[in-house]
């Protein structure tokens, strides 16, 4: 079996479809694959028809913006009633806080000098990628990577600021909407004073059930291993995955890192339980064998 648990498609910042991922992945040689994109769930209908047709097991997730302690934080949603109130209006003012962004960065990009328009980065949930890729189509930069270090990282000239929800309050409305939750690359890009160990704990015991472990922005394998004991002390699930982006980044392929199968059986579990004590209607994983 093999589980890769966090995806992105059109529906945010990657460059495939949602039945060009769900077929990618099946060819990939995956039995489960999640569809996770940024803040919305706009791929779910299109990838669960896909993955019924393909023979692939499903799992409709969203990673959420989220921030603590003043320090963004990547939330893996999976299996929540995506008709619940609060979780809809949290998530419209996510998107909303990246709509209002795009403008405001274009703004910022031209007064750097760079010519680049509102019409060359529509997206449904536009994100900084969506002006990268805009960058490099005008050959401004050469790559998403570049134009993030050069441009679009905190401290450069096309970087804002947007909206993002409380952390632990969001694992609480998830839970409320019958989802389960996962903390996404926690300790990824040197991040690993911001969630220390202390703070995870406290976060489980608002509901969190799981941390993804075996992904690309955890390079050095000590920091995996310290995790995964963190997250072992802890009772949480481990998960790992690609945070496949399509074309968009590069060295994060389908199951690229994938989460064993003992794990994703005990993170259903906790979506079964979670669903059973919100009352919510919740959608099922879909299009297994
Ligand atoms: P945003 O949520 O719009 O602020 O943009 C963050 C997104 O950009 C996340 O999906 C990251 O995975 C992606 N991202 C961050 N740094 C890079 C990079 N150097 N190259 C490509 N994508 C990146
Ligand atoms: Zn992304
Ligand atoms: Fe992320
Ligand atoms: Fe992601």
């Amino acid at each position: 079996m093999r589980i890769d648990l966090h995806t992105h498609s059109l529906a945010s910042d990657g460059t495939q479809a949602p039945t060009e991922l769900i077929t990618a992945a099946q060819q990939a040689g995956l039995d489960v694959v999640a569809i996770t994109d940024h803040d919305g769930t706009g791929g779910w209908a299109e990838a669960a028809e896909a993955a019924t047709r393909v023979g692939i097991e499903l799992v409709r997730g969203i990673e959420i913006s989220t921030k603590h302690r003043h320090h963004g934080v990547h939330l893996l949603a999976y299996l929540p009633d995506p008709t619940h109130p609060g979780l809809r209006a949290e998530l419209d003012r996510i998107v909303e806080g990246r709509s209002s962004r795009a403008p405001a960065m274009v703004a910022a990009l031209r007064r750097a000098g760079i010519e680049v328009s509102m019409d060359d980065i529509a997206a449904a949930v536009p994100g900084r990628p969506h002006v990268a890729d805009a960058l490099v189509r005008q050959g401004v930069v050469s790559s998403r990577d570049e134009a993030f270090s050069e441009y679009l990282n905190p401290g450069r000239p096309g970087y804002v600021n947007r909206y993002a929800a409380d952390l632990t309050a969001t694992i609480r409305l998830v839970a409320s909407a019958g989802g389960v939750t996962v903390l996404a690359h926690p300790w990824g890009r040197g991040r690993k004073d911001d969630l220390p160990a202390g703070d995870i704990a406290r976060l489980r015991d608002a509901g969190l059930s799981g941390v993804e472990v075996d992904h690309q922005d955890h390079k050095d394998p000590d920091v995996r291993e310290e995790l995964r004991a963190v997250a072992r002390d802890l009772d949480l699930v481990v998960t790992g995955s690609s945070d496949h982006h399509g074309l968009g980044k590069t060295n994060h392929e389908l199951g690229c890192n994938t989460t064993a199968p003992d794990e994703y059986e005990r993170l259903l579990e906790r979506a079964a339980a979670a669903a059973a004590a919100s009352a919510r209607r919740t959608p099922e994983v879909v299009g297994g064998r």
